[in-house]
C-alpha cells in the first residue's frame, strides 16, 4: 500500500521547520555533513498497513544511534538477559552519547546503559558469527525483517569515514577490553559498529520498523512474532529512558513517547499499541537530536495525546 501524503502531517512540518535554523549537522564524521540542514519528513506507520507521510520520505539516511536499540534486540535473542546485562548496565547516564566521564562508575566497571557508545560497542561485541561479515549479515537480515525491505544495505562511504574517525570510539573499545567486556580486536569491533551504523533505509522503513517496537514484536502484517514481547519491552524501556541520549527526561515529559535518535537526523518513535513513525531532520540541537524532529513530535503528541504517561 503506498503512502497518503497528508495535508495535516504537512502542516506540522511546516511549522517544525521553522527551528531548523538554530539547529547543526552533525559533521564530525564527515560523510555525514553532506545533508540539507532543512529537510524534514515524517511517516506513520499503523498496524494495519495505513500510513501516512509528509515530506521528502524517500529519502535515505543512515540508522547512526538508532540502530543500537536494534542490535541490544538481536544481542538479547541471541543471548540470555543475564549475559547482556552483566556486560552494560540498565541506568540513564544524563551525560552525551559519547561521554567516557562514567565509565568507572559501576562496580565491576561496565557501561552505565546500551544506548551510549561504549554500551552499544559492548552490544554489538555480543552479535554471534564466526567473521565480522557473518555477524554483520546477521543484524542486517533482521533489519531488513523489522522494516519488511529486503533491499534494506550500508553507506560504504559514511561507514568508512566513520571508520576512519573513530578515536573516541576505538578508546572506548579498549577500555571494554582492559576490563573484559570484549575480547576482540578493537579494529574489527569498530568495522562491525561502524558498519552497523550506516545500514541507511527511508522514513518509511523507518516508521516500520517502530511498528514492529509498538506492537511488542510483531509483524504487523504477518502477525509473526519477529522478537519475542518481552525483548521489544527492553528495548522501548531503554528508548523512553536513554533513547534521547541526555535530553530523555525532558522528552519524556514533553512527548512521552519511546523514541531513538541517531546523528544523522534520524528518529524511530514507537506508540505502543498504536503506530511507528520514522522521522528524518539533520539539523541537530546540542544533545546531537534532531531539532526539528523534537519538535514535530512534540506538536503531534500535543494535537494527538500521544503521551503513555
Ligand atoms: N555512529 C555514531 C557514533 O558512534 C552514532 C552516535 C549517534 O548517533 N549518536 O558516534
Amino acid at each position: 500500500m503506498p503512502c497518503q501524503s497528508s495535508d495535516e502531517l504537512k502542516k506540522l512540518v511546516k511549522e517544525a521547520r521553522t527551528v531548523t535554523k538554530h539547529g547543526q549537522v552533525a559533521d564530525y564524521i564527515p560523510a555525514l555533513g553532506k545533508v540539507n540542514a532543512h529537510d524534514l519528513s515524517i511517516a506513520i506507520n499503523y498496524p494495519d498497513g495505513r500510513c501516512i507521510s509528509a515530506g521528502d520520505i524517500e529519502r535515505k539516511i543512515s540508522l547512526q544511534s538508532i540502530s543500537k536499540v536494534i542490535s541490544l534486540a538481536l544481542v538479547l535473542m541471541d543471548r540470555n538477559k543475564e549475559y547482556v546485562f552483566e556486560r552494560v548496565g540498565m541506568e540513564p547516564t544524563g551525560d552525551p552519547f559519547n561521554s567516557v566521564a562514567k565509565l568507572e562508575s559501576m562496580t565491576p566497571s561496565k557501561p552505565l546503559n546500551p544506548m551510549i557508545n561504549a554500551g552499544a560497542l559492548a552490544v554489538t561485541h555480543m552479535i554471534k558469527g564466526n567473521s565480522v561479515d557473518e555477524r554483520f549479515q546477521r543484524l542486517l537480515t533482521f533489519i531488513r525483517e523489522l522494516a519488511g525491505n529486503d533491499t534494506i544495505q550500508y553507506n560504504k562511504e559514511i561507514a568508512r569515514s566513520e571508520f576512519e574517525t573513530a578515536h573516541l570510539n576505538r578508546a572506548l573499545c579498549y577500555f571494554l577490553k582492559q576490563h573484559r567486556i570484549i575480547d576482540e580486536d578493537v579494529e574489527q569491533l569498530i568495522d562491525l559498529y561502524t558498519k552497523q551504523c550506516a545500514i541507511e533505509m527511508n522514513c518509511l522503513d523507518l516508521s516500520r520498523i517502530g511498528v514492529v517496537f509498538a506492537l511488542d514484536g510483531g509483524d504487523p502484517q504477518t502477525g509473526k512474532q519477529i522478537m519475542p514481547a518481552n525483548i521489544a519491552r527492553i528495548c522501548k524501556t531503554f528508548m523512553v529512558t536513554c533513547g534521547m541520549y541526555n535530553a530523555s527526561g525532558e522528552f519524556a515529559i514533553k512527548i512521552g513517547i519511546p523514541a531513538k535518535s541517531g546523528v544523522s537526523g534520524g528518529i524511530m518513535g514507537a506508540v505502543p499499541g498504536k503506530f511507528g513513525i520514522g522521522i528524518f531532520g539533520p539539523a541537530l540541537d546540542d544533545k546531537g537530536n534532531s531539532i526539528a524532529g523534537i519538535k514535530l513530535l512534540e506538536l503531534l503528541s500535543k494535537n494527538y495525546q500521544l503521551s503513555m504517561f
